[in-house]
């Protein structure tokens, strides 16, 4: 009730007269309000729609610090998986292109790169999503509201459009699927005012040219990928180490490839500031910090790839005592995604401890709608959920790094069979596989349970997805030795593995 007495006259009449028609009536306008149309809020609110429960989804897009704004679907759809996947595609397909000749095409002209072409050609199919999504809503009975929501109490949400005009609208039971949004470091002037993020690059109508990127993790490797294989000169700067939280052998191999692929890395290294010169270009001092020493460099562009923020402060949380992680400012989530209060869920981005992945989102969505409808007890599995790094040469893992299952099982407690391999393809193309390796990290006593699998090389996603099935079955390194190969592939190589880190034997596979 604190809540409804503060803000503007108009509301509290308005919250006031709601509250007391529904405590009069025990009815709501909604069975679920979703605030949040990304890939969690749009897969809850469909399922929920689809088992007859009465649903609305709230979607409102901040622009970025740089005014970018997209529709509705969320990061992945808008400014994440989709065009950094479609992105990483134009610069596979440079690589492919210099394969094409060794393979007989004769490709007569110098090769080069638009990026207003691409950039408009994703950025229409990433509009033909935003529109499918509004169809499937309509179609689905949900209603979409491109209102910006927050909570006024546990059954209550307050919806404000771009204008500033306020709706109040009520539901038995309320879903925060809000994200997250790319950090800016606080303290290097500069940044800001002169840096983009994710949230930019994929809408960019001209190329960033020279790029610095600042960060090593799956978004910083991901793009300076991109922009190093359609050509611009990238930087990745890395203040501590790549890619943390993966295996940290994998990490190498990635970082490697794109070193050998042509783009740079400062290591260890801090930026400063970021100055505007007056031909235009962006002048960013660093700190080594093995040496001390202070660098400087100009760029064109600067992008900011060091975290995301939850989008959790403007929902009116603190009101009601909705509980957060201090340090995350994520929402505290139990297993069935429910929150410190009554009535109110959350998952995705905004779930402390969770995946930041879609597929995650999007099946926790699902069964939380299942739950909700009173049709399922089922709770989300996010154990041995795999994932994909698209860099130029792909990651896929799923299960443990080796260093996690050495702390959990002990060094004595695990076997490692691992291979280097060559994927048929480079032979002809005559690139170099020196990172294309596997690793299966098993249990070493008993049947050998499988507790990790690690894949670099191409399609990594494709051949990930069909192992992490294995694992979530409990598979052990005799199934993996009783299923057969495909041949030709790449992925029959994991079938195949037999050599154990252990043996010391050279893991080179040579031949078919
Ligand atoms: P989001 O998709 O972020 O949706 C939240 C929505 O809520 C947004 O539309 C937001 O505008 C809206 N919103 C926020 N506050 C309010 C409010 N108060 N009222 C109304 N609406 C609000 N994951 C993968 O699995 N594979 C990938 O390849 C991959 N690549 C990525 C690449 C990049 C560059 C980034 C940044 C992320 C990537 N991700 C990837 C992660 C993935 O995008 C997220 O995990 C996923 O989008 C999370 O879904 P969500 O529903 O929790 O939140
Ligand atoms: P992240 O995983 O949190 O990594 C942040 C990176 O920035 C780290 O390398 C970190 O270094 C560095 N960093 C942080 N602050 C810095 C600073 N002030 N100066 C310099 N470097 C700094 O963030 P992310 O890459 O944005 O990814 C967010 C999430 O999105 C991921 O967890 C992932 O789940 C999801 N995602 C998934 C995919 C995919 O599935 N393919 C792709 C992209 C994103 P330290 O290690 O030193 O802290």
């Amino acid at each position: 009730m604190a809540a409804l007495c503060r803000g503007r006259h108009r509301w509290k009449r308005i919250n006031i007269l709601n509250v007391f028609t529904r405590s009069l009536t025990g009815k709501f306008d909604y069975d679920l309000l979703v605030i949040g149309g990304g890939s969690g809020g749009l897969s809850c609110s469909k399922e929920a729609a689809q088992l007859g429960q009465k649903v609305a989804v709230l979607d409102y897009v901040e622009p970025s610090a740089k005014g970018t704004k997209w529709g509705l679907g969320g990061t992945c759809v808008n400014v994440g998986c989709i065009p950094k996947k479609l992105m990483h595609q134009a610069a596979l397909l440079g690589t492919a292109v210099k394969d094409a000749k060794k393979y007989g095409w004769q490709i007569s002209e110098t090769v080069s790169h638009d990026w207003a072409t691409m950039a408009e050609a994703i950025q229409n199919h990433v509009r033909s999503l935003n529109w499918g999504h509004r169809v499937q809503l309509q179609d689905k009975k949900v209603k979409y509201l491109n209102l910006k929501g927050s909570l006024v109490d546990e059954h209550t949400v307050r919806g404000l459009t771009k204008a500033g005009k306020g709706t109040i609208l009520t539901a038995k039971n309320i879903v925060i699927a809000t994200g997250g949004r790319p950090n800016y470091p606080t303290n290097i002037p500069g940044a800001m005012e002169h840096g983009i993020t994710s949230d930019d690059i994929f809408w960019l109508k001209k190329s960033p040219g020279k790029t610095l990127v600042v960060g090593a993790s799956y978004v910083a490797l991901e793009c300076a990928g991109f922009l190093t294989g359609i050509g611009l000169d990238t930087t990745v700067m890395v203040r501590s180490i790549a890619l943390r939280g993966f295996d940290r052998q994998m990490a190498g191999l990635v970082t490697d490839y794109m070193e050998a692929y042509g783009t740079s890395f400062a290591w260890k290294s801090i930026p400063k500031r970021v100055e505007k010169l007056s031909s235009g270009a962006l002048q960013v001092t660093w700190t080594d910090t093995q040496t001390g020493r202070e660098h400087k460099d100009t760029y064109d562009s600067v992008l900011w790839a060091v975290g995301r923020a939850p989008e959790t402060k403007t929902l009116g949380l603190d009101k009601l005592g909705v509980e957060l992680n201090e340090e995350s400012g994520k929402i505290v989530v139990g297993a069935d995604e429910s929150t410190s209060v009554p009535n109110i869920y959350a998952f995705g981005d905004i779930g402390e401890g969770r995946p930041e992945l879609t597929p995650t989102a999007v099946k926790a969505g699902k069964l939380l709608a299942r739950r909700l409808a009173g049709q399922s007890t089922e709770v989300m599995n996010y154990d041995n959920v795999p994932t994909t790094v698209f860099t130029p040469l792909e990651y896929g893992c799923v299960g443990l790094s080796e260093e996690e299952a050495e702390t959990r099982h002990g060094k004595d407690g695990i076997e490692v069979y691992h291979a280097f391999y060559k994927p048929l393809e480079f032979t002809v193309a005559e690139r170099d596989a020196g990172q294309c390796y596997i690793k299966v990290v098993c249990e070493r006593g008993g049947d050998q349970k499988i507790l990790g699998l690690h894949f670099t090389g191409p399609n990594a996603g494709e051949v990930t997805q069909g192992f992490s099935m294995g694992l979530q079955c409990g598979a052990t390194y005799s199934h993996l030795l009783q299923t057969v190969g495909i041949h030709p592939s790449c992925a029959e190589e994991v079938v195949k593995i037999n050599i154990t880190k252990r043996s010391g034997l050279d893991p080179t596979v040579t031949g078919c």
